[in-house]
């Protein structure tokens, strides 16, 4: 389980494979499993918008379900899976597939 915890940009080591357009999702791992797809990155805080979330999501393509993850941000460390920094990273790879397929 990710610690609850918030991420300035100059702690994320990660290379990023793709920022999105208003810069609030950044996709550092993509690993495609048989059936489904491994994706890390950091979601910007809503809240503290210099901050941001790491989420790793368990995405399958095919029905476009996140079956399951990790967040460091409040929500998930106190309801769990899921939370909404899962879903925009989702729909940020999903906008981005044809592309990030290329790679
Ligand atoms: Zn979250």
């Amino acid at each position: 389980m990710a610690d609850r915890r918030l991420f300035s940009l100059d702690e994320i080591l990660e290379k990023p494979i793709l920022v999105s357009k208003n810069k609030q999702v950044r996709i550092y791992g993509i690993e495609s499993g048989i059936r489904n797809i491994d994706l890390k990155g950091y979601v910007r805080s809503d809240s503290r918008g210099d901050y941001f979330h790491k989420v790793e999501i368990d995405y399958l393509p095919s029905s476009k379900h996140v079956l399951s993850g990790t967040c460091s941000c409040e929500s998930y460390q106190f309801y769990g899976f899921p939370c909404k920094h899962m879903e925009r990273i989702r729909n940020v790879y999903v906008k981005n597939q044809k592309r990030l397929e290329s790679i």
